[in-house]
C-alpha cells in the first residue's frame, strides 16, 4: 500500500511540474528514437524529461516532447513505421505475426 501512495505522489509532482506522464515500462527502437530525438530549430539534443503527452498504440507510443530551449513541441515515436505510412508499425506487426524477438 505504501508503495502505490509513493507511485501516486510520485506521478502527481510530475505532472505538477509537466515532466513525464507515466510510469509504464516501453520496448523503444533506441536507434530511431536517438535520432529523431533532436531539435532541428535549435540544433539541440531533446529530454525525455520534458515529454509532455503521451498515447500508447500497442507496443508502440507517440509522445509529444517538448524542446527545452525554444518549447517547440514534437511528436515522436518509439517505434519505426511501416513503410507503407499507415500508421502501422513494425512492432506491433511482428508480435501480431508472433515473430517479435527483438530482431
Ligand atoms: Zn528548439
Amino acid at each position: 500500500m505504501d508503495r502505490i501512495r509513493e507511485e501516486i505522489r510520485k506521478r502527481n509532482e510530475a505532472a505538477a511540474a509537466g515532466t513525464l506522464t507515466s510510469t509504464k515500462r516501453r520496448i523503444v527502437e533506441l536507434s530511431k528514437l536517438a535520432q529523431d530525438l533532436w531539435c532541428t530549430r535549435c540544433n539541440v539534443p531533446l529530454s525525455l524529461r520534458d515529454l509532455l503527452e503521451e498515447e500508447q498504440h500497442g507496443l508502440v507510443f507517440l509522445m509529444i516532447v517538448k524542446c527545452w530551449k525554444c518549447d517547440v513541441k514534437y511528436l515522436e515515436k518509439t517505434g519505426k513505421e511501416s513503410a507503407d505510412k499507415k500508421q502501422i508499425f513494425d512492432m506491433n506487426s511482428k508480435l501480431a505475426n508472433g515473430k517479435y524477438m527483438f530482431e
